[in-house]
């Protein structure tokens, strides 16, 4: 059979431990044999990322832009054991926060449903979309270790030299401070990701903040949405039969759990990152959710929610059989090959991308599947298999 051709590149970023062997398997599995693959490829793993001063990173995050769409491995984003472990020159910034800088924009995560897996919150029968605003706050802080007595305040200076001052706090004692920013833009065109991608799938939009307390900075990011909602999206949502509901975030939580899900949930950046794994955890696995950054200018980025697997890596080092789920980073190249066959107007690699999510879910729905969905299935005669035979057995049935 010949392969599928492709006219543009994807950028393929590489990453580290237990998923680099996953993608390498994943490619030689399901990709080669049917596609000849152009990629322009960045190698993301910590030992690159760190002979080339994180540059490479930086350049991965630029070509995304020149192309259009990426698909990106886990990364390490290193701590003080990563920075022993691999003799690091620096503690080298996290890889993801990096691209999120350079591409702006918002990360949608929707978790895989297969029949078996049943969610741990049992009137949850629809997906609940998490949208998670990639820029800024905490990502973007800067903090200091106060080491005693002392004024800390908040100051602006304008470019024409004005200056907003405001006393942090008046320490008697060493403690800690941290400042951090978003551009009222970059929450802008978060509010309009989450309205199109609304639009676009049908799914009302639920947004909350803690903006009772934070009177002035999450109080912004209510304003904002509620404007961009007014002027540009009522209309459409109405005609559409679709609602945007705001309330505070302690709210949101309760309703979300109470729901039957069949929403988009946007969340500012850090509750989009801690939320995203509590709905991917109860609705059965971290591996079992899609995960792509879409930017303002339509640039797209598809990974997988969850980490490196360490735990999994150091087995796999000392020759043991490991059983580590693929399914998330098996779609992230899916989502990515789906993109560019849309964008490129190439039927074949968007059919062949359908093809190979559904030969993913067939292959578990059959009862073949990782030790982390043996352990929750709903199906008495499931097989756990290791690693490397799922992704061939994935392949079996795509060949059929
Ligand atoms: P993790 O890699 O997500 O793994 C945490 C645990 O979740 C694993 O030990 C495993 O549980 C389970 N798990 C996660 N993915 C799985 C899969 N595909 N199949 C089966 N089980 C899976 O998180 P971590 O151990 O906290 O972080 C490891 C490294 O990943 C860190 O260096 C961190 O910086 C990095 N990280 C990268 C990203 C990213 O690039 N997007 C995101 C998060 C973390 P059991 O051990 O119980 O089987
Ligand atoms: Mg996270």
């Amino acid at each position: 059979m010949a392969k599928i051709q492709m006219t543009t590149p994807l950028v393929e970023m590489d990453g580290d431990e237990m998923t680099r062997v996953l993608w390498q398997i994943i490619k030689d599995e399901l990709i080669y044999p049917f596609i000849d693959l152009k990629s322009e490829y960045y190698d993301l793993g910590l030992e690159h990322r760190n002979e080339t001063n994180d540059q490479v990173t930086i350049d991965s995050a630029e070509a995304t832009k020149k192309y259009g769409v990426a698909v990106k491995c886990a990364t390490i984003t290193p701590n003080a054991a990563r920075v022993k472990e691999y003799n690091l020159k620096e503690m080298w910034k996290s890889p993801n926060g990096t691209i999120r800088a350079v591409l702006d924009g918002t990360v949608f995560r929707a978790p895989i449903i297969v029949k078996g897996i049943e969610p741990y919150v049992k009137n949850w029968t629809k997906p609940i979309t998490i949208a998670r605003h990639a820029y800024g706050d905490v990502y973007k802080g800067v903090e200091m270790k106060v080491p005693g007595p002392g004024k800390a305040e908040l100051v602006f200076t304008g470019e024409d030299g004005t200056v907003q001052k405001e006393t942090i706090y008046d320490f008697k004692e060493p403690g800690i401070i941290q400042g951090m920013h978003n551009r009222s833009k970059s929450i802008e065109s978060f509010a309009r990701s989450c309205f199109n991608y609304a639009l676009d799938t049908k799914q009302s939009v639920w947004f909350a903040t803690k903006d009772t307390i934070s009177k002035k900075y999450d109080h912004t990011f209510k304003d904002i949405f509620r404007e961009v909602f007014e002027k540009d999206y009522k209309e459409k949502f109405d005609a559409a039969g679709i609602e945007y509901f705001y309330t505070l975030i302690d709210d949101v939580v309760a309703r979300v759990i109470r729901s039957n899900g069949g929403y988009i949930w946007a969340c500012k950046n850090y509750d989009g990152d801690v939320m995203s794994d509590m709905l991917a955890t109860a609705y059965g696995s971290l591996a079992m959710m899609t995960s792509v950054l879409v930017s303002p200018e339509g640039y797209y980025e598809y990974e997988a929610a969850h980490g490196t697997v360490q735990r999994h890596y150091y087995q796999h080092l000392e020759g043991k059989e490991t059983s580590t789920n693929s399914v998330a980073t098996i779609f992230a190249w899916s989502g990515a090959l789906r993109k560019r066959g849309q964008l490129d107007d190439n039927k074949e690699l968007v059919e062949f991308a359908n093809k190979l999510e559904k030969a993913t879910i067939d292959t578990i729905e059959s009862g073949i599947m990782t030790k982390d969905l043996k352990a929750i299935t709903t199906d008495p005669n499931a097989k756990q298999v290791n690693s490397k035979d799922f992704i061939k057995a994935i392949r079996s049935r795509l060949e059929a």
